[in-house]
């Protein structure tokens, strides 16, 4: 509601206050009988209660300041207090009073001095009709002194009204601009809160990163003083492999790690596998390794993290729900072992705060696996003669009883032949010792070949004595494979330097479960069959048996 309309209607309530009592007023002074005719008078009231109650509900609806309603209000009301200033004395002190009270209205309210001249047509109107009248009669001009002194007393205290609700007025707008003021304050304090709140959160954040970062390092260090403690105790290289897998699945908490070592020898791959996954998708992920691109990583030497691995389609992921994988290889220097692998259902799961992880770690397995192999090429070595690179009787005496023992557990033949060179010492004494040792690994190397296609071994016995060991092949079966040994020996031709020699070689069969039932009297009586070969001739055959030995022909 705006300050006119505020106004207005409590004007409206003073009028309609006024002609209530005009009328009473009037009616009174008929009744009494100082006034007859008073139907004009009484109308005009009326019709000017009627106007202000139209009034009052155009302000009501908001429409007083519509369709110049405003101006027309105030000319109507002029008028019919004109009106009734110019019909009866009777009703004089009122009426000019209800008229001033408009005029003050006007002035205070509306400051519109176009149409200020309109408002002052009834009262230039009705003021010549009163001159028209005895206004100069003494109980006129006492009337109008009375009129006058009500009327400045009204307009005083009109006056300290519209000054009080100003002053009022004043007092909201200075509560309004203190409050705005405070308004702005808070805002001010909010945004600074918000501020306040932002920097919070960006430490918070810092935080979370340094807590995470920290906590990396940590578990950082603890796998790499693990991995070093198990790096000194090199046999244990497949605990150390599980190991890590184990760490790193709790640390990063991945679904499967997986550490794929590549053997160059063999060219085949060794799997260490930890996963929540069951044992037959383990072992499709193995047979689809060996078919895929990750294959050709095991040669690269950068990380490889893939966040979004569900976009493309990976064969060696197949069969598991894998979001985020990282496959580190594992290398040191030019030679690569193979690669770590961790995956994780989740997107986005690996950071690049993860790849120093994986690293060190794999930095740490590889000098594991490197030390393993060379230890196991140590080993080998000393497993090996020198000369002719086939096992030496060290070896022989080692695994003799182990392959024994498996043969009775698994209710199977094993079967042994040695031989010796005949006349060996000829070919030292006739194109010297290094042509000797020539033939030495040339005989061997037949010798290989022979127990190779039965899964045997070959060692070196004595200088130039060799004994073959052939698992799951009976006494007659190994007399077939040493008698075509022989042949092949007796066929072979060694030339080196112009120097061209036929060699020929004495052997002696032995076996179980068909001649004896355990390992020294295997040894032996195989011996004794080669000897029997020797005294017989050498270059032949001679099979051992329960009652003795017989020569192959
Ligand atoms: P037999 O037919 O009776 O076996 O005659 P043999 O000459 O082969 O037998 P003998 O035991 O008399 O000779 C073995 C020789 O082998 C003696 C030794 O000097 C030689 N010898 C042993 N080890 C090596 C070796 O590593 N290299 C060479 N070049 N000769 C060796
Ligand atoms: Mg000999
Ligand atoms: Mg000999």
């Amino acid at each position: 509601m705006s300050r006119l309309e505020f106004l207005e209607k409590r004007y409206t309530y003073i009028h309609i206050g006024f002609l209530i009592l005009m009328l009473i007023h009037l009616e009174f002074n008929q009744w009494i009988g100082k006034s007859s005719d008073i139907s004009l008078n009484k109308f005009l009231l009326a019709a000017a209660l009627a106007v202000m109650g139209i009034k009052f509900l155009v302000i009501k609806k908001g429409l007083l300041q519509k369709y110049h309603l405003y101006i027309c209000f105030k000319i109507m009301e002029l008028l019919y207090v004109g009106g009734l200033i110019y019909q009866d004395q009777v009703v004089l002190v009122f009426e000019p009073l209800v008229y001033l009270l408009i005029l003050i209205e006007i002035f205070s309210v509306s400051a519109n001095l176009n149409s200020l001249f309109y408002y002052f047509i009834p009262l230039i109107v009705s003021s010549v009709m009163m001159l028209g009248k005895d206004f100069f009669l003494l109980s006129n001009l006492v009337n109008t002194i009375f009129l006058i002194l009500s009327n400045a007393l009204f307009i005083y205290i009109v006056n300290s009204t519209i000054h009080e609700i100003e002053k009022n007025s004043d007092k909201h707008k200075e509560l309004l601009i203190q409050a705005q003021k405070k308004n702005e304050e808070l805002l001010k304090i909010k945004e600074h809160m918000e501020l306040v709140n932002k920097e919070l959160e960006q430490q918070k954040e810092e935080m979370r990163k340094t807590s995470e970062s920290f906590r990396n390092n940590v578990a950082e260090l603890f796998i790499l003083k693990e991995t070093s403690s198990y790096i000194g105790s090199i046999l244990e290289i497949q605990q150390l492999l599980e190991l890590v897998c184990d760490m790193i699945m709790g640390i990063l908490g991945v679904d499967t790690c997986s550490i794929i070592v590549y053997d160059e020898k063999y060219e085949t791959l060794d799997f260490h596998i930890k996963s929540i996954y069951s044992h037959e998708v383990i072992e499709n992920f193995k047979v689809n390794l060996s078919n895929s691109s990750l294959q050709k990583r095991i040669k690269d030497k950068e990380i490889l993290i893939n966040n979004n691995c569900r976009d493309k389609k990976y064969s060696f992921l197949e069969g598991r729900d894998v979001g985020s994988f990282v496959a580190v290889p594992l290398y040191k220097g030019n030679k690569s072992y193979g690669l770590i692998l961790a995956e994780h259902t989740l997107e986005n799961y690996f950071s690049t705060s993860n790849t120093d992880l994986f690293k060190a770690v794999s930095m740490q397995v590889a000098v594991a696996i490197e030390n393993a192999k060379l230890y196991e090429q140590m080993e080998e070595m000393a497993e090996r003669d020198g000369l002719t690179n086939v096992y030496n009787r060290m070896y022989l005496q080692k695994i003799m009883p182990k392959l024994i023992e498996s043969a009775k557990i698994h209710n199977q033949s094993i079967s042994i032949g040695i031989f010796d060179i005949d006349h060996f010492k000829v070919f030292n004494d006739t194109y010297g010792h290094l042509f000797g040792d020539e033939v030495l690994k040339a005989i061997a190397h037949l010798a290989q070949k022979k127990v190779d296609a039965y899964h045997g071994i070959v060692a070196r016995y004595g200088g130039e004595e060799f004994v073959m060991i052939f698992p799951n092949v009976t006494l007659s079966e190994a007399a077939v494979i040493i008698e075509d040994l022989r042949k092949e020996i007796e066929h072979f031709t060694l030339t080196k330097e112009d120097v061209s020699a036929k060699i020929t070689a004495s052997f002696g069969v032995s076996g179980f479960p068909e001649v004896v039932d355990n390992v020294e009297s295997l040894l032996r009586t195989a011996d004794d069959a080669m000897y029997m070969s020797k005294r017989q001739g050498r270059n032949r055959v001679t099979v051992a048996s329960v009652n003795g030995n017989n020569a192959m022909d």
